[in-house]
C-alpha cells in the first residue's frame, strides 16, 4: 500500500505537566508514516494522486520554493508510483545543486523548472495553470502545499484512525490545508491553530479554501466556529527561530521522548503548552497532531 499511514501511532503522553492538570493529553505520530514524506504530506498527496490516475494524467506537476517539504514529499511518492514529477521552484538563479532538498528531488527523477519570483506569483492563477499545462501536456497540477479539495479529504481521514473522544487539537498551520481537513472531520473538538507565519490571516485562508469542500456559506462558518487561533506563536515568523524554541525542542526530547521540528512542530507544542498553563483545560482531552518536519535529532 502505497499510501499506508498505520505507522502513524496514536500515543497517550505520560507526563506531570498533564497529570498535574488531569488532562489526557495524546499525540498522533503522523511524523512515523514514512522518513521523507513528512506526515502530513502525505495525506495532502493521497487523493492528488489518485484523482490524476482516475485523469489517465501521466505527471504531477506543483509549486515550491528552495526547501519546500512538499516538493520532497511530491517527488518521493511519484517516484515510489513510477510516475513522472515536475517541480516549478521560485528562483531562477538555483540550480539542482543549489541545496539538499533540490539535490534530493533531482535524484527521485523531479524535473525542476526554475522559474523567477514574479512567475512564482503567478502560481495560483488560472490563466498560468493554462499556460503550464500547454507546456507540459498530460500534467495534473497540485497548488503549492498540497492546498486544495483533495489535500483537506486525505487529512480529514486523520479521525478514521482515533477512537478516544478529542475535546481539543492542536496543529501547527502553513497552507491551512491540514487545519481545515481536520475541522471537516472534527465532531466535537474545538481546532487549535499555530499558524507559523507571521501576520497570516488564518480565518481568510482557511474560509478560501473550506469553499472547495463546502458550497455553504452559513455552514462554514458554523465550522469556523470551532477554530481557536493562536497567532503569537510564530517565534518571529516562518522558519525563524530563538535559543529559547531550540532548548525547548530539547527539553521535550528529554522529557517526553518527542521530537519536533523548528519550522511547524515544535512552535504548535510550545503553543499548546503555554495555552495550557493559562488554564481552560483541566478535565478535558488534548491531541497534539504532530504533522512530521524534519529535525535534527
Ligand atoms: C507542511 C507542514 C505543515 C503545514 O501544513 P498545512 O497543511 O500547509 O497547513 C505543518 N507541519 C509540518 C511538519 C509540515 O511539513
Amino acid at each position: 500500500m502505497t499510501f499506508d499511514t498505520r505507522k502513524s501511532e496514536f500515543q497517550q503522553i505520560d507526563h506531570s505537566f498533564f497529570k498535574e492538570r488531569n488532562i489526557e493529553c495524546y499525540i498522533k505520530r503522523d511524523d512515523l508514516i514514512h522518513s521523507e514524506v513528512s506526515g502530513n504530506k502525505w495525506r495532502k498527496l493521497k487523493y492528488n494522486i489518485q484523482q490524476a490516475a482516475t485523469l489517465k494524467k501521466e505527471c504531477i506537476l506543483t509549486f515550491g520554493g528552495a526547501y519546500s517539504n512538499h516538493l520532497i514529499a511530491t517527488a518521493s511518492a511519484c517516484k515510489k508510483l513510477n510516475i513522472k514529477s515536475i517541480g516549478v521552484v521560485r528562483g531562477e538563479e538555483l540550480t539542482h545543486l543549489s541545496n539538499p532538498v533540490l539535490e534530493r528531488c533531482h535524484e527521485l527523477g523531479m524535473q525542476l523548472n526554475f522559474v523567477t519570483r514574479s512567475e512564482y506569483d503567478l502560481r495560483a492563477e488560472k490563466e498560468y495553470w493554462e499556460e503550464l499545462t500547454l507546456k507540459f501536456p498530460s500534467s495534473y497540477i497540485i497548488p503549492e502545499g498540497g492546498a486544495n479539495y483533495f489535500g483537506m479529504i486525505g487529512c480529514q481521514e486523520i479521525w478514521k484512525e482515533i477512537s478516544t473522544e478529542i475535546d481539543h487539537l492542536f496543529v501547527a498551520q502553513g497552507t491551512s490545508t491540514t487545519s481545515c481537513g481536520l475541522l471537516l472531520g472534527a465532531k466535537k473538538a474545538q481546532i487549535h491553530v499555530v499558524p507559523t507565519l507571521k501576520g497570516y490571516q488564518s480565518i481568510d485562508e482557511m474560509r478560501r479554501l473550506l469553499t472547495y469542500a463546502t458550497i455553504e456559506s452559513d455552514l462554514i462558518d458554523e465550522l469556523l466556529d470551532s477554530v481557536v487561533i493562536h497567532d503569537e506563536y510564530h517565534f518571529g515568523g516562518y522558519a525563524k527561530s530563538t535559543v529559547e524554541l531550540e532548548n525547548f525542542i530539547i527539553q521535550i526530547k528529554n522529557e517526553m521522548n518527542i521530537p519536533l521540528d523548528l519550522v511547524y512542530t515544535a512552535k504548535a507544542f510550545y503553543a499548546m503548552m503555554e495555552e495550557i498553563k493559562k488554564g481552560g483545560y483541566e478535565n478535558q482531552t488534548v491531541l497534539f497532531l504532530h504533522t512530521g518536519g524534519y529535525h535534527s535529532n
